[in-house]
């Protein structure tokens, strides 16, 4: 299986270090990025699919850190459906579960948590909405958890922990040993912090995150309700976990993270989530809104805003995606600037804070999504000229 993009008027890779790319053309070969270069300089030759980019721009598929999946492309939180497809039409190729949490009656014994977070992580390996990877089972701590118990549900394909604090295990203490535990069984845990998002959660606070030492700092700019400006610094400045953004966060601190990390060298820290379904919505572009705050009001240049919604979340994962790069998962975007904006291309859309037009993602090299049905249309949209086209929306 072979597929080229060619005509490309800008590749951005995902990699903070080297974030922009020479060439106009990038080969994926069963599934994986093969090439990328000048369109004579790499092999193009009996190409099943051929998408001629006509000047747009190429992207990494971004990675949602931050989602609330339940069962299937439905959530009980916001009563809507599909809205994992809608978020892949917003140019989000990887989520990762933060926690089941939403489910109707989520079982908070034991037994009942292990069971929800391995059906959560065997139901989306066989299930890709719209082609998307959803990484879940992320089980939700309650006190009284073993280290058996992560030992079983790591055995079982488990992965990733849930945001700590949504259950009963809420200090430092409580979680410290139960996170050595999760890391020491090969998963990636992230916590809750900031105010409680929805009534019987619980507030935490830098201190707790300093004892729990997870890996990631989840929505460190509140979700809703943030931390104090101090208690960032403090993560930012003392630790050397990811910094977490999200979408259905404060604003303000969203910017004042950025400021701080960029300050001590640790942008590779910073990853986005969206935090949705939540309380706030379902937002299908939420991570676009977050490289559009993070770009036009916070004057991070655009392709460095897009590294850390792709080749930063991908490392903290450990996922072989994220990276226009040979070898990585060919998940890609297509974009430019909507029609009607003031900018040029999809980096200038950013820097001036309107939302790039999505004309086709791929994942695995294969075309999923042709128009985006959530953005404002590309004023340079790609196009097949080989091949099975995706269907559209617009
Ligand atoms: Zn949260």
């Amino acid at each position: 299986m072979k597929t080229v993009i060619r005509g490309i008027g800008q590749i951005v890779s995902g990699d903070l270090h080297r974030p922009l790319l020479d060439g106009d053309t990038i080969v994926c070969v069963d599934g994986k990025i093969g090439a990328v270069g000048r369109e004579a300089e790499v092999d193009t030759e009996a190409a099943d699919t051929v998408i001629d980019a006509r000047g747009a721009t190429v992207v990494p598929g971004l990675i949602d850190s931050h989602v609330h999946p339940v069962f299937g492309d439905f959530t009980p939180r916001q009563r809507a459906v599909d809205f994992l497809d809608s978020e892949l039409n917003g140019g989000v190729t990887t989520m990762i579960s933060a926690g089941e949490g939403h489910l109707p009656g989520r079982p908070r014994d034991i037994v009942g948590l292990k069971a929800l977070a391995i059906v959560a992580a065997k139901a989306y390996q066989n299930f890709r909405p719209g082609g998307a990877k959803v990484h879940a089972g992320a089980p939700i701590l309650e006190l009284g958890m073993t280290e058996a118990d992560f030992a079983e549900m790591a055995r079982a394909g488990v992965r990733l922990v849930g945001e700590i604090g949504l259950g009963s295990v809420r200090t430092g203490p409580d979680a410290a040993p139960m996170v050595r535990w999760a890391k020491q069984h090969g998963m990636t845990v992230t916590i809750h912090t900031g105010g409680p998002s929805i009534a019987g959660s619980s507030p935490i606070g830098a201190e707790t995150v300093l004892e729990a030492d997870p890996h990631v700092v989840g929505h460190i700019n509140g979700g809703t309700t943030s931390m104090s400006p101090r208690e960032i610094e403090l993560l930012v400045g003392r630790t050397a976990m990811a910094l977490e953004i999200v979408h259905c966060g404060n604003g303000r601190t969203a910017l004042h993270t950025l400021r701080v990390a960029g300050d001590a060298g640790a942008w590779p820290r910073v990853i986005l989530g969206n935090d949705a379904p939540s309380g706030t919505g379902v937002v299908p572009l939420g991570i676009l809104r977050t490289l559009a705050l993070l770009t036009a009001l916070g004057e991070c240049p655009p392709e460095l805003a897009i590294a850390m919604a792709t080749g930063n979340t991908a490392r903290v994962y450990g996922l072989n995606g994220g990276l226009i790069s040979p070898g990585r998962e060919a998940d890609l975007v297509v974009l430019d600037a909507p029609v009607g904006s003031v900018a040029r291309t999809a980096l200038d859309a950013l820097r001036v804070g309107d939302l790039p037009g999505i004309s086709m993602v791929l994942i695995d090299g294969i075309p999923r999504v042709g128009r985006s049905r959530n953005t404002p249309p590309a004023a340079r949209a790609a196009e097949v000229t080989r091949g099975h086209a995706p269907g559209g929306g617009h």
